[in-house]
């Protein structure tokens, strides 16, 4: 099988493997308990959150370790709902996942709740957020960095910039940013999520950036690990495991190793555009991750793709992994201005850090044979 779903997780690096045995070797105690091997594993955990707070540009007590990015973004929406003024709004942007938007309507009653617009091409706007904070402060702008759908980059840094000038804190969930882009910039958020499953590190880990002193709400209770903000034995195995996997993503992307991708992906959508009539990319144009293509098929159905494709030997996704399966048609291209019948027709193909030219060449090559296979009239006109 080809894999072209790392948007949804991507196997472990060896890097992060090593490092995970080494770690559960190594560091056997609990970082809590009071005696020298419990100290070790406290230290080590430290070690891990300097790494990460140096990578992200942010002060090491500011991140707090957990399971992944759905119990991080849980939390933000958590804490606002218990510390935020009484009637005030949360504005969050209309494609966030759903773990960002759910939590909102789960803690926020509609009249305190806004969606941040987005243009057709998948990007927030901007100028929404200037024009209505001129009118009124919300408690929390939340806005990823780039969208797990259609890859298309966020402004975050412009959004941060226009918040700080009115004092409103700025959420930003960077899950599928890190890795894939150099994370500079990204610890000037006043909360950050992301976890280390979607670049390599292990599933289970994740971390929450927020102002130590912003006397956190924590999502559960029952101990006192990582400052009160997310009590539970930290997973010290997996933290370490995750800053293998980052350390070696921020080297070579400093090292511009991955340059090259974004023309392995731009070929692929030339060659399918040609190749796949009524096709199209979705946020053409737009600066978008250089690993996703987002795509809206010609006519049949996306499971139907998903499944001939899959028997092709490619995994393909029909859109985030938490969607699959379920009838509604994305909430991404619905903000999007597409259609449920275009949206029902949308794969989403999301390369890895080792994906070469020839597995996207095989791809639309797969691709072709699909749409063939169900047009064999068409075929033999153009014969
Ligand atoms: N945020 C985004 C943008 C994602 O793509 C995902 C996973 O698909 C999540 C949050 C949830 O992350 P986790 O699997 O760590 O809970």
């Amino acid at each position: 099988m080809i894999y072209f779903d790392h948007n949804a997780t991507s196997p472990v690096m060896p890097e992060a493997r090593q490092a995970w045995l080494e770690a559960t070797e190594q560091f056997i105690g609990n970082p809590s308990s009071p005696h020298r091997i419990g100290a070790r594993a406290d230290n080590a955990l430290t070690a891990a959150r300097e790494k990460l707070a140096d990578i992200l540009g942010c002060d090491p007590l500011d991140i707090a370790w957990t399971s992944g990015a759905t119990e991080s973004n849980n939390t933000v929406l958590h804490h606002f709902a218990r510390s935020a003024p009484a009637g005030s709004e949360v504005w969050i942007s209309a494609i966030e996942h759903p773990c960002v938007l759910q939590a909102a309507e789960h803690y926020f009653p509609a009249k305190r709740r806004r969606l941040i617009p987005v243009t057709r091409g998948g990007v927030i706007d901007l100028d929404w957020v200037s024009e209505e904070l001129t009118e009124k402060r919300p408690c929390l702008v939340a806005v990823m960095a780039a969208n797990n759908e259609t890859g298309v980059l966020q402004p975050w840094r412009e959004a941060r910039a226009i918040c700080a000038q009115y004092e409103v804190p700025f959420f930003c969930d960077s899950v599928q940013w890190l890795g894939k882009l150099p994370s500079k910039g990204l610890g000037e958020c006043d909360f950050l999520t992301g976890c280390a499953h979607k670049f390599g590190g292990p599933r289970g880990i994740g971390f929450l950036k927020c102002p130590a002193k912003s006397r956190l709400q924590p999502l559960l209770f029952g101990g006192r690990q990582e400052e009160g903000r997310r009590p539970g034995t930290e997973n010290v195995a997996g933290a370490l495991s995750m800053m293998a996997a980052l350390e070696a993503r921020e080297k070579a992307l400093a090292a511009k190793e991955h340059a090259g991708r974004l023309g392995y992906r731009e070929a692929f959508e030339k060659r399918m555009l040609e190749s796949l009539p009524g096709a199209q990319v979705v946020g053409a144009g737009q600066k978008r991750l250089w690993n996703t293509v987002s795509a809206l098929m010609p006519e049949a159905s996306q499971h139907r793709w998903v499944v001939k494709l899959d028997k092709l030997g490619f995994a393909v996704s029909t859109g985030s992994a938490c969607s699959t399966g379920k009838e509604e048609p994305s909430h991404v291209l619905s903000a999007m201005g597409f259609q449920p019948q275009e949206a029902g027709r949308v794969l989403r193909f999301s390369s890895g850090w080792e994906t070469e030219p020839r597995n996207w060449d095989a791809l639309a090559e797969a691709l072709l044979k699909v749409y063939l296979d169900a047009h064999p009239v068409k075929t033999r006109t153009a014969a």
